[in-house]
Formats: structure tokens, sequence, C-alpha cells
């Protein structure tokens, strides 16, 4: 139900409230998004100079799936048609052992609860999000450097590029390695292994001749096609996407390698047919048809105790406040269910009550992530540790309704009220995390 005195598309700049977002990944383009929505006044600064650096950046991790939870914002959004076309079309994923033998074909809806999950090109979703901002007449400053983060009570403000910008909140949407995090927060802390790596790999199965070798010609010949390995402490997944034509790549293993300085490079084919040595000869064909591989070391940090800074006006989304485990599919997915939240609870408290929105906005946010956090970890331990009888639903892709039928804007605007009401009457605390 929306609150008597507001409407989920409001006129533009009509709350008088000034959002500064940090970042234009997935996080602060769809924060961005949904304030201008609310009525809220938007600027983001980016530090890469252009679209395409940025573009290069995200394009590393290759393939993105967003889940019906927030397939539905992008459908209210008006983007599917713009979306759908250039997604993966796949109406079941076939799951092997590493022997080759079918432990599974589960069915895959198109439409999940109400709403279409989307799995595609990462930058070229990316850049449907960034255009999309740009036509709300959204600013977009690129090539900044936010180096400072400072609040007084009244106002926070950056420094980028040496220049002050004010705003009522700032958001930092960072990412993984996130300054903001480390400025606001206090924390200092390198992030660490999680013990996995992911080799991934994207390009043209065509011209890489996947559909002339009787080994791997079966992911062609039918359109969108979706197939998986796993074995112990390893899984792999592959899929088609443009009819066929696309094909993509990702092969989870164990990797305690040191993380401190960077977690993605060029991985070397070689090495990823290493991890399969004794599988399927159909994993090692596949692979090896891909010119080229990203190495991807998966950091992970435990939860942090808030998301907020001391003065309450700025605060972290997406993978600042809470990187994800691939295994999940929904990092950039909850980045976005942030945003959401936060331009709903700004929009119901008004200007004079940004603090209390932002608290009430941890607070409905907070289980959540973590709840979908462990699902990650969850569906990882299910594929690299399946029991060898294991078969059918146990070893199938969980779609469950508290995740996927999630409604972020909805929920917002339901709780809203009565979470904000309990801090004013109880103080401000954070619920227990689920374990
Ligand atoms: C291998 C892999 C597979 C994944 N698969 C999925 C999936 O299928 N589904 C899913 O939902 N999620 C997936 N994720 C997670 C998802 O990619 C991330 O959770 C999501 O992209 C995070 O978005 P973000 O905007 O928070 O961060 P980012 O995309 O990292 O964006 C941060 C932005 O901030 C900018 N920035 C940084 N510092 C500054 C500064 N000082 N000043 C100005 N700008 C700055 C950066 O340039 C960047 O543009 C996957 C992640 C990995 C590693």
């Amino acid at each position: 139900m929306v609150h008597s005195n507001c409407t989920k598309v409001a006129e533009p700049k009509s709350t008088g409230v000034k959002v500064v977002i940090v970042g234009a990944g997935f996080a602060g383009l769809a924060c961005a998004i949904e304030c201008v929505r609310k009525g809220h006044e938007v600027l983001i600064l980016e530090k890469f100079k252009d679209l395409k650096s940025l573009g290069e950046y995200l394009f590393s991790a290759l393939i993105i799936t967003f889940g019906s939870n927030v397939g539905r914002i992008f459908e209210r959004w008006g983007l599917h048609d713009q979306i759908w076309p250039i997604c993966n079309h796949l109406s079941q994923l076939t799951i092997h052992n590493a022997n080759g033998e079918i432990l599974t074909v589960q069915h895959l809806t198109q439409l999940r609860y109400g709403a279409h999950s989307y799995s595609g090109h990462r930058g070229a979703l990316h850049e449907i999000l960034f255009s999309f901002a740009k036509s709300l007449g959204i600013e977009i400053r690129l090539a900044q450097d936010v180096t400072e983060y400072v609040e007084s009570e009244g106002e926070a403000w950056v420094v980028s590029n040496g220049e002050k910008i004010v705003a009522d909140v700032v958001v930092g949407a960072d990412g993984v390695r996130s300054r903001a995090r480390n400025l606001v927060l206090g924390h200092d802390d390198k992030p660490k292994s999680s013990g996995y790596a992911i080799y991934r790999a994207w390009f043209d199965a065509f011209e890489r001749g996947v559909d002339k070798d009787p080994r791997t010609k079966f992911m062609t010949e039918n359109g969108d096609c979706f197939h998986g390995w796993i074995g112990p402490d390893v899984h792999m997944l592959t899929s088609t996407a443009r009819g066929g034509r696309s094909m993509s790549w990702v092969i989870t293993h164990r990797d305690e390698a040191d993380i401190e300085e960077s977690w993605s490079f060029p991985g070397k084919i070689e090495d990823v047919l290493k991890v399969v040595e004794g599988y399927d000869p159909t994993c090692a064909a596949i692979l090896s048809k891909a010119p080229s591989c990203v190495d991807w070391k998966i950091v992970y940090r435990d939860p942090l105790p808030t998301w907020i800074s001391k003065g309450g006006r700025i605060l972290l989304i997406g993978d600042a406040a809470h990187p994800f485990l691939p295994t999940s599919a929904q990092g950039a997915s909850q980045a976005i269910e942030d945003g959401v939240t936060l331009a709903v609870a700004l929009q119901l408290a008004g200007k004079d009550n940004v603090r209390l929105a932002i608290q009430a906005w941890e607070k409905i946010r907070y289980q959540r992530v973590r709840r979908a956090q462990l699902f990650g970890e969850q569906v990882r331990d299910m594929w690299h540790k399946a029991n060898p009888e294991a078969r059918g639903e146990e070893v199938e892709m969980p779609s469950p309704e508290w995740l996927l039928g999630h409604d972020s804007e909805e929920h917002a605007y339901e709780v809203y009220e009565s979470t904000a009401q309990d801090i004013k009457e109880n103080g401000y605390e954070l619920p227990e995390l689920p374990v």
C-alpha cells in the first residue's frame, strides 16, 4: 500500500531530498533511477572516464543473472522490451555428474512469481541501465575520484576531484574494494579469499567451431541451451544465447590464492582443463573452445556491523556493504533492492527525517541481505558436496519464493511506517543476523 501523501512515480525533485551517489555500477545506477522516480534530486560520481572503460571493468565477469525479485523492477521501469531480446532464453537446465550421467533435467520457467528473471551479457545489461538513467535526466559525472566523506548535523558531503559536493544523503556504491567503507565506517579490512575462484568465458560459438565438433554441437542445435556438471568441490555451468550463437561458461573450483592486490586476471585454458581432468570429456571439449578466459578470485567479507556512518547521513549499498558469492546469483539483485528500498524510505520520511529514513532502510534490508548471502553458500555446498546418489530436486537450483517472489518497492511501502515508529519508540537496534 502506498502512503497517502506519496505516489510511486513522484514529480521530479518534489521531495527536496538531494542524494549524491558514488559509483555507477548496478547498485549506483538503480539507486539513482529509483530516487529520481520517487522525487529526489540525484547526482552520480563515477571514477571511470567513459562508459567504455566502465564497461570493460564490468564485462570481466561476463554473464549476469537478475532474479525475478529484480525482474519485476526492470519491468516496472518499462525495460523488458529492451532487455529480453539480449537475454538467454532457457527452458531447462540439465545437470550431470562428473562422469556425464544426467542427474536431473530441471524445468526453468520464464515467469516466476509474476515476473521474468533476466540472464545475459553483463556489459550490455549495464549499458541499458546507464542509458535509462541518462534518459531520466540523471547527471552522471565521469572521471571523478571521491576521496573524502564528511557529514555534519544538517548535511553530508564528499570531496571529488578536490571539489566539495553537498547533499542530504551520500550513498557509497563503490563496489567490493570500497573506499567509502574504509572512510565511513573505519573498516580497513582486506577482503578474504572465499577459498574459491571462477574461470569464466564468453565467445562466439560458431566462430569457435562449437557447432562443428560432434562433442559440443548439441549446445548450438536447439536454440539456447543450459548444462551443468557437478563434482567434488567443482561445478561447471555452460549456456548458449542468441539462439545458440553466443556461448559462455563458468567453472568454480577451490583456490586459496592470496587476493591482496587484485582478484581478476586473464586465466589460462590449460589450467582450466586441469580442473576437469578425469571428468566427462564433454567438459574439456566445451572449455577448450574459448579463445581466452578470466580467472576471478571470489572474495568475501564477514557481515559488517552496520552500513551507516556515525552521523547517519552516509550509507553503503551493493558490494560495498555486502559482497555475494556468485552461486546466489543475487549480488547485483540485492544491490538493486538496496536502492529501491532507500528511495521509498526517503520519500516517506521527507527531507527533515533523512536519518530516520536511513536507519529504517538498514533495518528493513539487514536480515534479508544476510539470508540471501547464506543462500549462495547453501547452493555452492549443495553442488560441491553432493552425495553421489543425489538426483532430481536434490541437485536442482532452488528458486525460493522468499527470495525471488519479493517485491522490494511494495515491501518498503508496507513496512516503512511501522519500522520508523519502532525506532522512534524503542531506539535504534539492528536485528540479529541469521547464521
Ligand atoms: C564472478 C561473479 C559472478 C557474479 N554473478 C552474478 C549474478 O549472476 N547475479 C548477480 O546478481 N550478481 C552476480 N555477481 C555479483 C554482482 O556482479 C555484484 O554484486 C554487483 O555487480 C555489484 O554492483 P556494485 O554496483 O555494488 O559494484 P560495482 O559493479 O563494483 O560498481 C562500483 C562502481 O564504483 C566506482 N568507484 C569505485 N571507487 C570509486 C571512487 N573512489 N570514486 C568514484 N567512483 C568509484 C567503480 O568504478 C564502479 O563503477 C557476480 C559477481 C562475481 C564476482
